[in-house]
């Protein structure tokens, strides 16, 4: 079965452990095959990549909003996005 995070700023899901049904491995998203898409992030069973996690991509409001609540991470990212250059 795929989980999915559809509250990228909760705490906890990267270290959340999951069976695959398909071949029995178990581990966290940190062991398995991450593809990044623009608006979310799938992670496979690294031995047969049924997919086991999808974490759908915070919009710029809700980092602003984690940002607001003191989420290191988001306050991060917006760093990060502060110092982008604009698009062309
Ligand atoms: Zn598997």
């Amino acid at each position: 079965m795929t989980t999915t995070v559809t509250d990228y700023y909760q705490p906890g899901w990267r270290g959340q452990r999951h069976a695959c049904p398909a071949c029995d491995w178990q581990g966290d998203s940190r062991q398995m095959e991450m593809e990044l898409h623009d608006e979310q992030s799938e992670y496979a069973c690294p031995q047969c990549e049924f997919p086991l996690l999808v974490v759908l991509h915070p919009d710029l409001a809700r980092v602003q909003a984690a940002a607001a609540a003191g989420n290191a991470e988001a306050q991060e990212q917006l760093a990060i996005l502060a110092s982008a250059p604009p698009p062309h």
